[in-house]
């Protein structure tokens, strides 16, 4: 399996990488860890004829807080996500959701950047930031813009970043108290893939019901999606057993369930009302 020829150029600055992406945005494509890309160019699924490699532009890879907002950097990898304190502290659900992807030396390449601007429809990060509602901090030499997380995911692979575009940063908002968050998966056995992801974020309020609640699956469709029937079911409810199964029992209310040779529709609706009923409870005894 050889990609078909291509020009490299490895760009030490944000500002020439952009140039690059202006001039050939017709044929040139972003690298970051290469973990998507470069299997899909092997297999000649992509044949870009330039290679923006954006791996040696420092400061395009960092975790930090701003005014109560957290900014990753795109080209953060999912092992310093994984690792992070300040995310452990204020955003578990990022830490728990990076740890579950592939294996070490997947983890130690492959850039949050690179997984949300991929779209895999299995990708685990996508239910992530969804469930988060992160902006996306997306650049071009034409200037700079954020897009909310809910226009980013159009389709399968595909997102709403223009071909000159890099995506530059990811915004989500540091848990307020009384927050709980837990990703629950089912790995495909073969890749580590998510068959199911499902990603959720409540909060409780001073008498204990649920004053909030955020639940975004992976895996199930050909885009990650928002359960709002789940939500609306948890919203103002003082979350029993019975209140989050009925809840749960949703996570697949219309939705286009995908089919492979592992796991069928009905599977895959299974498994995303189990492992929502699941991620809820996490969440939950997480969020006292
Ligand atoms: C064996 C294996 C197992 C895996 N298991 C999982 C798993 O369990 N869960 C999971 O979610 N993923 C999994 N992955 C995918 C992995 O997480 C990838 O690293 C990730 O999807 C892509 O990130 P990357 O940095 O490698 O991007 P690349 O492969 O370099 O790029 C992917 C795409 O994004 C574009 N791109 C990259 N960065 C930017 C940017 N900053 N702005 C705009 N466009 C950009 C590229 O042009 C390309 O089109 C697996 C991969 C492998 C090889």
């Amino acid at each position: 399996m050889i990609p078909a020829p291509f020009d490299y150029a490895a760009p030490a600055t944000l500002d020439e990488a952009l140039s690059l992406l202006a001039s050939r945005s017709d044929d040139a494509k972003i690298l970051a860890g290469g973990h998507s890309l470069l299997p899909a160019m092997k297999l000649r699924l992509a044949q870009p004829a330039l290679l923006v490699d954006i791996g040696r532009i420092k400061d395009l890879a960092y975790v930090r807080e701003d005014g109560g907002q957290i900014r990753i950097g795109a080209r953060t990898t999912h092992y310093e996500i994984e690792s992070s304190d300040l995310l452990k502290k204020v955003c578990p659900l990022l830490p728990e959701c990076a740890g579950t992807i592939g294996d070490v030396q997947v983890r130690n390449c492959g850039t949050i950047g690179g997984s949300l601007a991929h779209a895999d429809p299995a990708g685990d990060f996508p239910a992530a930031v969804l469930a988060l509602d992160a902006e996306l901090v997306a650049v071009s030499k034409r200037g700079e813009r954020t897009i909310k997380v809910s226009d980013f995911f159009v389709d399968m692979l595909t997102t709403a970043l223009a071909p000159d575009e890099i995506l530059r940063e990811i915004r989500v908002a540091a848990a307020p108290a009384r927050t709980g968050q837990a990703y629950r998966k089912v790995h495909q056995p073969a890749s580590g893939f998510a068959v199911v992801g499902v990603a959720v974020s409540l909060t409780l309020g001073a008498a204990g019901a649920c004053d909030s609640a955020a639940v975004a699956l992976t895996g199930v469709a050909a885009k990650p999606y928002r359960a709002r029937g789940v939500e609306q079911l948890l919203v103002g409810k003082t979350l029993d057993a019975q209140a989050i199964a009925d809840a749960a029992a949703h996570a697949d209310e219309g939705v286009d369930a995908n089919s492979d040779l592992y796991a069928s529709a009905e599977y895959r609706r299974h498994l995303a009302r189990v492992h929502t009923r699941r991620a809820i409870a996490a969440a939950l005894s997480r969020a006292a």
